[in-house]
């Protein structure tokens, strides 16, 4: 059966995607044409350039297809060469472990030609699989996925590509079976990707920051996201480093002083290799572990944190250079209409931020002038029991000084109320903000003083990002721009862009930190970092270790040990990569709903993540004593009602599910019981999922069940954990509908939803709205997945040319082809003759 090879495309006939997409239906699509094939069943290329794009064909004619699906051996395809490395098809016809039933492919990578040893290659890749009948080339099933090929993990595909039933159908859409007279084709689009940062489709296993952009993240204390963001950007502006630096600390307390504290954790970011703790330096605010978890506005923090050093900075040499550096002043100046002369109030303020009215702006200029606009409210002097003078007043803000680093706060919240809970939350506002590389201030300082000299012109040097999906919490992480060879008045010959992620710091292309964040997706800029084109040099300078006084350097190597001990290192480390503890310890993780909701893919969350938060016990301590350690650390402020824990059984198939809850009875058992008593005999770790109760949770309902709620959400192609909520075991599924609406609290009351029960990581089952949770099976700790069906509110784009995934299940197949890929590896292979 030799391939037949069709010639590549030249880059110039690939279509482009500038276009709306074309009506997929109109006109079948036959598989011999390529391109139309590649701009109706391909992922379309997003900014990333192809090196080549090419198409091979596997013809299994007369191939006695019955007898191979009976047959575990899977069949591989002849060798064929694309972007530099060698490919072929691996295909089991009956299905890999697992997945029986169906039809499993996968696309091997055998390696570059040219260096077809070196461990360190690799090719990233967007592939689609198509199973054809081979007379009708408009007949036929195709999947696509992408995926970076290593030697680490040279296979990958799916599982579950398409049931053998299905093969032999005829169905509305299909006037032929795909398999015909035992003859069917297998035929693969292959596109090899440039990959210009380094990580593109990187998984991040092994992933060391320091190695690959130079710098180190910040653990994540629980959820102080912000936190890191905020002082990732304020570390990047060297010159501000180097201010810190020099604020006179010698004999300070690096948990009382925060300016001695933030010295050492700026130090520790230029010198470590991993990431570095914020603990010291949170202490000196006074925090107790359990505030890392309340969550902060970012600029509150920033002008907290700002005010601190100020004060530790008084009566020195250095003292009001923050506040020429960052600072941006104000006047406000109010007049009465009735009586301009005596009721005239002129306010002058500074601040660390310039917080911008963003409603109903589409740029950043709008917002400023927005800010500078004239605006009415009723006078304060005036009497108010004239009421037949016009006693309103107008006030007008102008920009009197502006700062070398300009920090720019987008206002892009809305208080919301929780419909369930009274706790009041916030959410982002829809709208889009264009956010220019360059920004000029001329139009807006007053500066009647010519304080200033040259342009006032500002180069885009970073973005606090706020992401968020479903509920009003959010996550920040911030994309930074590193110093240039030779930054320029334009920002054109600028540093590097990186994305400081708590977990990782990751290259990052400029594109992507210019237009991504404008607001129409998950994540949008919440705050702007500029820098002064002409004052760039000197903001961006180079910090040499001389810049640091000895006494930060040398009393360096004595941390304070955090009560919660995140795992070390940038990367997420694998629990067999830890080292061996002692017999007598035993490592305890607790699971938290923040936890589930930031999580994407099968399951609660990924128990081996850094995000878990771990304290070590000893097997024979007293639940009790262990509850109170998670009670000071862990659970978060706000619950009024209290925690209740429950133990986490992590089954085979590495599923970990909160099953039974402790009772204040239990606090006198020991770890060693516990295990004994609900633990797996085969795990050496001890998981508790921490629930907050309400006032209606207090008290343990035998016929409800707590269940873990996720969303896929088809607009922005997320599955995210949503809710943790109770059922009534007697209801039937459709009853989650009202809870759900009543959790979104948008206009949703007419929402239509579908269900699917994640079994495990290889089994996703719709659920019938009808049959009961009983009659489901459905009990504590059961994960279900729901999706929107209808459209709501047009708040956000409709899903655009870049969806790959048309509903929660075909989402669902892809982790599955990346969960199973490594499965097929440990099977026997051998060759078609
Ligand atoms: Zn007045």
């Amino acid at each position: 059966m030799p391939p037949l090879e069709l010639p590549s495309p030249a880059n110039s006939v690939l279509p482009t995607y500038d276009d709306a997409p074309p009506d997929y239906g109109a006109v079948p699509v036959s598989v011999h044409d390529t391109n139309e094939f590649v701009r109706y069943h391909f992922p379309p290329l997003q900014g990333q350039e192809e090196i080549e794009l090419k198409v091979f064909r596997w013809y299994l004619r007369n191939s006695s297809w019955a007898r191979l699906e009976a047959s575990a051996t899977p069949l591989q395809g002849p060798d064929f060469e694309c972007g530099g490395a060698k490919w072929k098809i691996l295909a089991y016809p009956g299905g890999v472990r697992g997945a029986p039933g169906n039809v499993s492919l996968f696309l091997v990578w055998n390696g570059l030609q040219a260096r077809p040893q070196d461990k360190k290659t690799y090719t990233c890749a967007q592939f689609a699989f198509c199973m054809c009948n081979p007379s009708d080339p408009t007949v036929f099933e195709t999947q696509n996925a992408q995926h970076r090929f290593t030697h680490a993990q040279p296979q990958w595909g799916f599982a579950r590509y398409v049931a053998n039933d299905a093969l032999r159908a005829t169905t509305e859409q299909r006037s032929k079976p795909i398999l015909e007279n035992d003859t069917l084709d297998i035929i693969v689009f292959v596109r090899v990707l440039r990959d210009p940062t380094g990580v593109l489709m990187h998984d991040f296993r092994d992933y060391d920051s320091k190695a690959v952009t130079g710098y180190v993240p910040l653990v994540n204390q629980g959820a102080t996201d912000y936190l890191n963001a905020m002082l990732c950007t304020l570390f990047m502006n060297s010159y501000y480093r180097k201010l810190v630096y020099n604020i006179p600390t010698q004999g300070a307390n690096p948990t009382e002083s925060t300016a001695y504290a933030l010295q050492r954790l700026f130090y520790r970011m230029q010198t470590n290799s991993s990431a570095v703790s914020t603990t010291e330096l949170t202490k000196t605010f006074g925090w107790r572990a359990i505030d890392a978890f309340t969550p902060r506005d970012v600029f509150d923090f920033n002008s907290n944190l700002q005010e601190r050093l100020e004060q530790e900075m008084k009566n020195t040499p250095d003292e009001g250079f923050i506040e020429r550096l960052l600072y941006v002043r104000c006047e406000t100046t109010r007049e009465c209409i009735a009586s301009p002369a005596e009721h005239r109030t002129v306010e002058t303020t500074r601040v660390a931020q310039l917080k911008l009215p963003v409603a109903g702006m589409d740029t950043i200029y709008g917002a400023l002038r927005e800010l500078a606009y004239p605006h009415t409210s009723p006078c304060p002097l005036c009497p108010t029991s004239l009421p037949s003078r016009d006693n309103s007043a107008t006030s007008r803000t102008r920009i009197t000084h502006l700062p070398p680093i300009l920090t720019l706060a987008l206002d892009r919240f809305l208080p919301t109320e929780n419909a369930i809970g009274s706790t009041r939350g916030r959410q982002r506002r829809p709208e889009l903000l264009n956010y220019p590389p360059t920004l000029d201030m001329a139009e807006f300082i007053d500066d009647p003083a010519g304080q200033l000299s040259g342009p006032v012109v500002y180069n885009l040097a970073g973005i606090i990002v706020h992401e968020s999906v479903v509920s009003d919490r959010g996550y920040h992480y911030a994309m930074l721009r590193g110093p240039g060879s030779g930054a320029s008045v334009t920002g054109q010959q600028g540093g590097r862009w990186f994305k400081f992620d708590d977990e990782r710091v990751v290259p990052a292309l400029e594109r992507d930190a210019l237009e991504a964040f404008y607001g129409d997706r998950s994540a949008a800029a919440y705050g702007l970092v500029y820098i002064r084109a002409v004052e760039e040099p000197k903001v961006l300078c180079p910090v040499v270790d001389l810049d640091v006084p000895p006494h930060i350097r040398e009393n360096i190597e004595a941390p304070i040990i955090p009560a919660v001990v995140p795992p070390a290192g940038g990367s997420r480390p694998s629990i067999t990569s830890l080292p061996d503890r002692p017999a007598y310890e035993v490592s305890v993780r607790v699971v938290t709903d923040d936890m589930f909701k930031r999580h994407q893919g099968f399951d609660l969350v990924a128990l081996d993540s850094s995000d878990i938060p771990r304290v070590t016990a000893r097997w024979d301590e007293r639940l009790g004593d262990v509850r109170q350690r998670f009670a000071q650390s862990v659970w978060r402020a706000k619950t009024q009602h209290g925690i209740r824990l429950r133990v986490v059984i992590q089954r085979q198939n590495k599923t970990c599910r909160p099953a039974w809850a402790l009772a204040k009875l239990d606090d006198s058992m020991t770890m060693q019981q516990i295990k004994e008593k609900w633990g797996s005999a085969r795990e050496r770790s001890l998981v508790f999922y921490i629930e907050q109760i309400t006032a209606a949770t207090a008290t343990l309902d035998p016929g409800k069940s707590l269940i873990f709620l996720k969303q896929f959400d088809y607009r922005s192609q997320t599955l995210r954990g949503f809710a943790s909520v109770y059922i009534t075991r007697s209801e039937p599924v459709r009853s989650l509908n009202r809870i759900i609406c009543e959790l979104l609290s948008t206009s949703t009351r007419t929402s239509v939803f579908a269900y699917y029960e994640e079994i495990q990581p290889v089994m996703v089952e719709p659920m019938s709205l009808n049959t009961t949770f009983q009659e489901a099976e459905i009990d504590t700790g059961d994960v279900i997945c729901f999706e929107q069906l209808d459209d709501d509110d047009g708040l956000m784009p409709p899903p655009s040319r870049r969806t790959h995934f048309r509903n929660a299940l075909s989402f669902y197949r892809y982790l599955m082809s990346t969960a199973s890929a490594d499965m097929a590896t440990t099977r026997s292979t051998s060759r078609l003759s």
